[in-house]
């Protein structure tokens, strides 16, 4: 080590951090990206009692992010302190947070996020004629003069994260973060189906856009029709359900709208949206062999619980709560999915599932391919037993295979690999009529970025106005599938990253179908020919270690476990 940092490590190393600095870390915590300010300004206004929320947002909240309110708005005395660490009107003694009702009680959102943005705060309370406007600059007061202004509260912050490069520089995409945002408000507009809320964005070629608008007033059947769209609607079941601990009231899905990704489950406790994965597991149980495996239904829960039996101060940005009885509240929600899915006509649903089976896809595969069998090559030592295993000696001990287990697997490769051929190979199909459709606003945002990825694998949509489509053309081979089912599972896979599966899960099912009915059967006798075949084309494809149903085709025992067996050590 050399002389200087010998000195230098027996130097003391403790700082104290300046105010400052203490501020922007406090401020990391509560305010993560646009979309945390905008969830704190828009709490913020439901606490003030609004019935009409308009956000603004320019460069997706970057630089500009304006909430405007017409709740009870705040006294001059009140607008000189609210920016400052640790005010609030929310809560004054340690009692009240046995039972917090506001969304606010820290009293550290507006002084986090002036710690990293230019602030203005404009204020009127009802029985004035004039407002306050307060001009801040790195959480300092610098201005506050008397204006002209509706009743209510506007805060607009502008250039956030400027003083925090660290933070900017974990920014995505600006398309990105507005989706992110887009997800809050959704969440805010499907709980309070009364509150007006309008989200506008402009981006840096200063075009504007309405992202959402919802008009205050709205029953909540309608809201969820505005926020989710007409498709998603259309499988809501509504569920309502008590205990003495509480009560569940809100939507749940007929199992047909399951879909891969947890993309549209809102929970609120509350009307606090929350995030939690243990409850969304047991409300996905309780559908028990409804749902197929990795299925996630859609639903909007509210649960109603004594503000006593929830603590909300258990996350920095509020995200998730505690509950006093956990497990008495996972049971009020499976009972009230069971009940409710009892009480339902599903039959439907369950035929409509025995047997998705696509004609059309079936009888192309037919028509132009000849599955593999196992009647043309091979000579060898293999040995059939019981007609139903096939036994071989492999280098390092014996095979074990299960001859239809591993067929099936065999032809269902090659049933997919001549499916995407055929879509690669991009032929087209003009929809007769084009088919106008409504989608989720979350759906709408992902949509909107990707139409020209949609365009390129065949599929021809143009925006037709709010959350609305019109698809034209599409890949022939999807002709007759639902295209909006199969759209919104494409949109899923890009959002969560996955990429465009080859395939989507009807064709998947229909394709094991197929391999299913075309493989030898067990208790089929094979020649030796035949055997031999199906060993090699098994092991000379590479991963085929499970059957299109997760069963496995073939295990392999080695010679050091037979030796072990026989204690030949
Ligand atoms: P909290 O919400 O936890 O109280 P904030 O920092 O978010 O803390 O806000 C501080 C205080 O400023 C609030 O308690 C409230 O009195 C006041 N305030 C903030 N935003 C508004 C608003 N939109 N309308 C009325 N009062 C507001
Ligand atoms: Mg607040």
């Amino acid at each position: 080590m050399a002389q200087s940092a010998i000195i230098k490590s027996i130097m003391r190393s403790i700082n104290t951090l300046s105010p400052e600095l203490i501020a922007k870390i406090a401020a990391g915590e509560v305010v993560e990206r646009p979309a945390s300010v905008i969830k704190e300004l828009v709490e913020n206004a439901l606490d003030a009692g609004a019935d009409q929320i308009d956000i603004e947002l320019e460069e997706a909240g970057t630089k500009k992010i304006r909430v405007r309110d017409n709740g009870k708005g705040m006294h001059y005395d009140d607008l000189l302190l609210c920016y400052l660490p640790h005010t609030t009107s929310k809560i004054s003694t340690d009692n009240d947070l046995i039972s917090i009702r506001s969304f606010g009680f820290r009293g550290e959102a507006l002084s986090s996020i002036a710690a990293v943005g230019f602030m203005t705060i404009k204020s009127r309370l009802k029985d004035q004629e004039f407002g306050h406007s307060l001009e801040l600059n790195n959480g300092e007061n610098i201005t506050c003069k008397k204006i002209g202004m509706p009743i209510g509260t506007e805060i607009m912050v502008e250039s956030l994260f400027h003083s925090t490069p660290a933070r900017k520089k974990f920014m995505k995409d600006s398309k990105t973060e507005l989706r992110i945002i887009t997800e809050i408000i959704t969440q805010v507009a499907i709980a309070f189906p009364a509150i007006g809320i309008t989200l506008s964005h402009k981006n840096s070629l200063l075009k504007k856009e309405i992202i959402l608008s919802v008009p205050a007033g709205q029953s909540l059947q309608n809201r969820i029709q505005s926020v989710l769209g007409q498709y998603l609607s259309e499988f809501l079941i509504p569920i309502q359900y008590e205990s003495r601990y509480g009560s569940v009231t809100g939507y749940i899905s007929k199992p047909q709208a399951a879909q891969q990704s947890k993309y549209h489950q809102y929970f609120y406790v509350n009307t606090r949206s929350v995030h939690d994965a243990a409850l969304a597991k047991v409300l996905t149980e309780s559908y028990g062999p409804l749902l197929e495996p990795r299925a996630h239904p859609p639903f909007v829960l509210y649960l109603t619980l004594p503000y006593e039996s929830v603590d909300v101060n258990i996350h920095p940005r509020k995200e998730e709560v505690a509950f006093a009885y956990r497990y008495e509240i996972q049971n009020l929600i499976s009972e009230a999915v069971a009940e409710t899915l009892s009480k339902h006509n599903l039959i439907y649903t369950q035929n409509s599932r025995a047997i998705d089976m696509d004609p059309y896809t079936a009888d192309f595969l037919k028509n132009t391919i000849t599955p593999w069998n196992v009647k043309t090559i091979a000579e060898g030592e293999v040995l059939q037993i019981h007609n139903l295993y096939l036994l071989a000696q492999t280098e390092k001990g014996l095979l074990l295979i299960d001859q239809h287990a591993a067929h099936e697997r065999i032809l269902f490769e090659q049933f997919k690999e001549a499916f995407a051929q055929t879509r690669e190979s991009q032929i087209v199909f003009e929809l007769p009529e084009p088919l106008v459709f409504e989608l989720s606003v979350k759906d709408t945002m992902v949509l909107d970025e990707h139409t020209e990825t949609f365009k390129k694998i065949g599929f021809d949509i143009e925006a037709f106005g709010k959350n609305t489509f019109k698809l034209s053309v599409i890949p022939e081979i999807f002709k007759t599938r639902n295209l909006v089912q199969l759209i919104i599972e494409v949109l899923h896979d890009i959002h969560e990253g996955r990429g465009i599966k080859t395939i989507d899960r009807e064709t998947e099912r229909t394709l094991s179908y197929l391999a299913c009915r075309s493989a030898i059967k067990a208790g089929d006798a094979l020649e030796s020919i035949e055997q031999k075949k199906l060993v090699d084309k098994l092991l000379l494809s590479d991963g085929l270690y499970t059957c299109p149903h997760g069963r496995p085709t073939h295990i392999e025992v080695s010679l050091r476990e037979i030796d072990k067996m026989f204690k030949r050590h």
